[in-house]
């Protein structure tokens, strides 16, 4: 075997590729493939998302995904309900309509950042959180369309929202 040429290793090796390609590409297709399966966290409903930053427990059915994710908007999701992955941006959600269809919906995405502990001296339950100023964060995995959250005490209507400071030592 050692008198081989070039061009018999070389046929050799496409004979390889040629009998191996069905193969990679049949479990490249099938890795893509969207099954019905139950949301990895309450076990009962329909995952319609896929986390992939939130491996093992990756499918979500869609109130485990708005609960969950709250605090995680840069986690990379995909929406499953189309029958194939599709990207979805941190301020999109899915939702069920009366017919039990599923719509993808936008939703106020906060940049995840810690907020002052004392911000006045009334109960905690007065403290709401909402979305602020739209901001753009870009980072290492793209652009994310999200908002800065503005913290109201109800009771006596002092505010807060994150201003350059907080967003340096945050790590922005
Ligand atoms: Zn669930
Ligand atoms: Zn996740
Ligand atoms: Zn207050």
């Amino acid at each position: 075997m050692l008198t081989r040429t070039w061009d018999m290793r070389q046929t050799q090796s496409e004979e390889k590729w040629e009998n191996a390609r069905p193969n990679l590409l049949e479990s490249m297709l099938s890795a893509e493939w969207t099954l019905d399966q139950s949301c990895d966290h309450c076990h009962t409903k329909r995952a319609v998302i896929r986390c992939r930053d939130c491996l093992p427990k990756h499918l979500f059915c869609s109130d485990c995904d708005l609960s969950l994710h709250q605090n995680y908007v840069l986690h990379n999701r995909d929406s499953v309900v189309e029958g194939f992955y599709k990207a979805l941006p941190p301020a999109c959600c899915i939702v069920q309509d009366g017919s039990g269809a599923h719509e993808i919906c936008e939703k106020a995405c906060l940049l995840p950042i810690a907020s002052p502990l004392n911000l006045c001296n009334c109960d905690t339950q007065d403290i709401a959180i909402n979305a602020g100023r739209a901001i753009i964060l870009v980072e290492i995995n793209g652009r994310y369309d999200l908002s800065l959250p503005l913290v109201t005490c109800k009771s006596c209507l002092k505010t807060w929202t994150p201003g350059l400071k907080d967003l340096q030592s945050n790590g922005y």
